[in-house]
Formats: structure tokens, C-alpha cells, sequence
């Protein structure tokens, strides 16, 4: 008695996804990502964009396992290689 139950490990579990994102750009928490739907064409794309700098992006997601935490890293990527136009400043 009394004794514990192992309490299993769970891996799958649902991540709090942050509504906000850390910009590559500015460096600011402001990064919003949104999944938009296409019903008609059944496309999915995500929206990014930064409400400090001005950023803005849009891509395809391809899969339905590709949440915002998802489209985030691929955006990060994408910043990085230069696919990513950057706002001008001034
Ligand atoms: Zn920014």
C-alpha cells in the first residue's frame, strides 16, 4: 500500500503552443503566427508576421501535423538562408 504509481512518461503531449513568437528579426516577442485554411483549394498556410518591425511572411504548410510551434521553425529557417524578405528600416 501507499506504494506509487510510476507515473509514465508522456512524450505526445498536447505543447502549449505560445501565441507569440520571438522575432528573428527584431529580437522582440511579437512574432504572430496564424494557420489560415483554404477550404476550396484545401491548403493550409501559415502567416507570419512581427507587430515590432514589420515583417511579414506567408508560406504553404504542406502537412496537417504542421502547427504554429512547426511553422515557426520552418520560418526560422527560412530567415536564416535569406528567403525571407526583411523590412527596411527607415
Ligand atoms: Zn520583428
Amino acid at each position: 500500500m501507499g506504494r506509487r504509481r510510476r507515473r509514465r512518461k508522456i512524450i505526445r503531449r498536447v505543447p502549449k503552443i505560445p501565441s507569440v513568437f520571438q522575432c528573428p528579426n527584431c529580437g522582440a516577442n511579437t512574432l504572430l503566427i496564424d494557420i489560415i485554411k483554404d477550404k476550396e483549394k484545401k491548403t493550409r498556410k501559415a502567416v507570419i508576421r512581427c507587430a515590432s518591425c514589420g515583417l511579414y511572411y506567408e508560406m504553404e504548410l504542406e502537412s496537417d501535423i504542421m502547427d504554429k510551434a512547426y511553422a515557426y521553425g520552418l520560418f526560422i529557417d527560412k530567415f536564416y538562408s535569406g528567403e525571407v524578405p526583411v523590412p527596411e528600416e527607415e
